[in-house]
């Protein structure tokens, strides 16, 4: 059905609206043969809290941005490539349901749709586009992937020593190989972790020790912190702006029919 699209009218204009909605700022994503398989709003954890992000997924990328207003302006656009894409279901939790991780080499992070049949569809066809693409490509799923980052809420003390009480003083610092939150004493240390910065990365005391262990590794340096180190403490697309969603609608996946759906 994606074939099918991939000269169509329709999907070259959906995908131009898109480019649209994210303005200069945005990368071009008109290329020959890129279809745009599905849209819709997902709720994503960041650090602080989860958020509304608008995702479009494409048979070789996933796309998302923060939503300035709907179906019309979007920015922070953030790219992956679905070739390094790993999704992995999660069981819904109390306030936290339909969710699933979207695993890659640089980032990895936990969505969550509506309701659980949005979910089973964005995960089929993601899934789906990901299958494709590796057949076609005759690539093997990549096997590395990015901790998630647990979110801020969820430690009150760090969660190595369990004792330094995080304050506005002793800061949260996040292990970029594990995930655990982690007071700046627990994570002085720094470790080449090529596959999300070409720059040595925060890691914790437990982390360290497993890369100093292997010997074979060469990947670490046992550079102490820099004193004014808060080298990509951010979670680059966390900020404020909690989007802007009146009429949350369902996803729109395209090419199950040839009949264009409605746009509102
Ligand atoms: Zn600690
Ligand atoms: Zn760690």
């Amino acid at each position: 059905m994606v074939d099918k699209l991939v000269n169509s009218e329709a999907n070259a204009r959906r995908i131009g609206l898109v480019e649209g909605c994210f303005g200069s700022a945005g990368q071009p994503l008109i290329v020959p043969g890129r279809v745009l398989v599905g849209e819709g709003v997902l709720t994503k954890a960041c650090r602080k809290k989860p958020k509304p992000r608008q995702f479009f997924l494409f048979n070789d990328l996933l796309v998302y941005g923060n939503i300035i207003i709907n179906k019309k302006k979007y920015n922070k656009q953030h790219i992956i490539p679905l070739e390094e894409v790993k999704l992995k279901s999660l069981e819904d939790e109390a306030q936290f349901k339909n969710g699933w991780l979207i695993c890659t080499r640089g980032k990895s992070f936990a969505v969550y749709a509506a309701t659980a049949t949005e979910k089973q569809e964005w995960m089929a066809h993601i899934n789906k586009c990901i299958d494709d693409l590796l057949k076609k490509s005759g690539k093997k799923a990549s096997a590395e992937h990015a901790a998630v980052w647990i979110p801020d809420s969820e430690a009150n003390t760090c969660m190595h020593c369990k004792k330094v009480q995080f304050t506005l003083v002793n800061r949260r610092h996040h292990c970029r190989k594990c995930g655990v939150v982690v007071c700046n004493g627990c994570s002085a240390r720094r470790v080449l972790l090529p596959a999300q910065s070409s720059k040595p990365l925060r890691v914790c005391n437990s982390c360290f020790d497993e890369f100093s262990k292997s010997s074979n590794n060469a990947n670490f340096s046992s550079n102490e912190a820099k004193a004014t180190d808060s080298s990509g403490e951010e979670d680059s697309d966390d900020d404020e702006s909690n989007g802007n969603i009146q009429d949350a609608k369902a996803p729109s996946f395209y090419g199950a029919k040839e009949e264009e759906p409605e746009q509102i």
